[in-house]
């Protein structure tokens, strides 16, 4: 719904296939599943898989529901179930729908294999747990697993893992080695790039490569900026200034008077709070444009309001445009700030933002 309270999440198409293309360019050889799970990462699962779907290779995402819908509204394209199977129906309409599964555990396997005829072809990736801890079959088990598929030739096997640190220090070396002494003289397809490991390891690009956090243009590292990777925001939140008030020294900023005024100050109260899905931990100095020009916040997020610095903005007044993140303010900042990451200022977006986006 298009409401008069000024804030809106603009999304730009144009943006998100470039982002799907520039992973495409790291790994070249490789096909990109596009990960549009929970909702796109905040962006409209549907929105996004309309602006990829003349060119993306595939759609992964969690729910076989979603995985469905897709398949109904024309999506050819393979789309892989990331946590794999939960029950009996999700294992039917694997084979029904032509899904692509993980199988991360025996307990998915024999499911699988106990619902489905075993005349039916099925697409598996097979997750092998190479020191994340999360998901995924054990060295101990990988064998008999391995044995039961042998018995079952119609099935397309591809195996995979995650990778824990991929934008840190840790590394991918040992997890590779790991999946490499697992998988023992596997000659068949691999899939482990997330985007971190998609723009740094290019040793880990494999037959598919699962890039999530890029295509939203955000940068999967703490210390490289995402423009820095060639990667454009397909989020920008914008709001406007309702209310200005002048502050003398000493005179405090909202709920708690978080923040005291130094000296005499203007400030500008934008409508966005953390009802929007705003964090409300960012801390006063958050960084904040208001007609184009960085400021900061003051004081606590409340549920729908903050408050920004406007001093040295004088021409600032009510209905001042104001970005909370995207265009010109890269999300990661504003997530650093509140000790968060983009990933979750994305998925945070609260429903009540209307949504402004044009597919082409
Ligand atoms: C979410 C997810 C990805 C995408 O990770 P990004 O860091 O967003 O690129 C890749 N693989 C799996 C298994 C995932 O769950």
């Amino acid at each position: 719904m298009k409401t008069s309270r000024p804030i809106c999440a603009r999304l730009a198409a144009a943006a998100l296939r470039h982002n799907y293309r520039l992973s495409k360019q790291q790994a070249p050889q490789a096909k990109a599943w596009a990960v549009v799970k929970a909702d796109a990462y905040g962006h409209g699962q549907w929105r996004v898989v309309q602006a990829l779907r003349e060119e993306a290779d595939g759609f992964a995402l969690l729910e076989v529901e979603n995985a469905v819908a897709l398949r109904d509204a024309g999506i050819a394209q393979p789309i892989l179930l990331l946590e794999g199977i939960f029950s009996v129906r999700d294992a039917r309409a694997v084979a029904e729908y032509d899904l692509t599964t993980v199988i991360h555990c025996v307990e998915q396997l024999e499911m699988l294999m106990l619902t489905v005829n075993p005349e039916k072809r099925l697409k598996i990736y097979l997750k092998l747990n190479t020191g994340m801890n999360r998901l995924g079959l054990t060295a101990t088990e990988l064998p008999s697993v391995l044995e039961t598929l042998r018995q079952r030739p119609q099935i397309d096997l591809t195996l995979m893992t995650h990778f824990a640190d991929a934008d840190a220090e840790r590394g991918i070396a040992w997890q590779l080695n790991r999946f490499k002494a697992m998988a023992g003289g596997w000659r068949g397809p691999v899939s482990l790039a997330n985007s971190a490991a998609i723009l740094s390891h290019p040793a880990a690009h494999g037959d598919w490569i699962r890039p999530g956090i890029m295509l939203y243009g955000a940068s999967p590292f703490a210390d490289q900026a995402a423009e820095a990777l060639n990667l454009q925001p397909v989020m920008t939140l914008q709001s406007a200034i309702i209310g200005v008030q002048t502050l003398n020294i000493g005179d405090r900023v909202g709920y708690g008077g978080t923040y005291t005024a130094e000296r005499q100050m203007r400030i500008g109260i934008v409508a966005c709070g953390y009802a929007d899905g705003y964090p409300r931990h960012a801390p006063s100095g958050t960084p904040i444009l208001v007609m184009g020009r960085r400021t900061r916040t003051l004081g606590r997020v409340s549920m729908d309001m903050l408050a920004c610095d406007i001093s040295d903005i004088p021409q600032a007044a009510i209905g001042a445009p104001v970005t909370l993140w995207g265009d010109g303010l890269p999300a990661d900042e504003v997530a650093i700030s509140a000790d968060t990451i983009a990933y979750e200022l994305f998925c945070a977006l609260a429903s009540r933002v209307p949504v402004d986006w044009a597919p082409t």
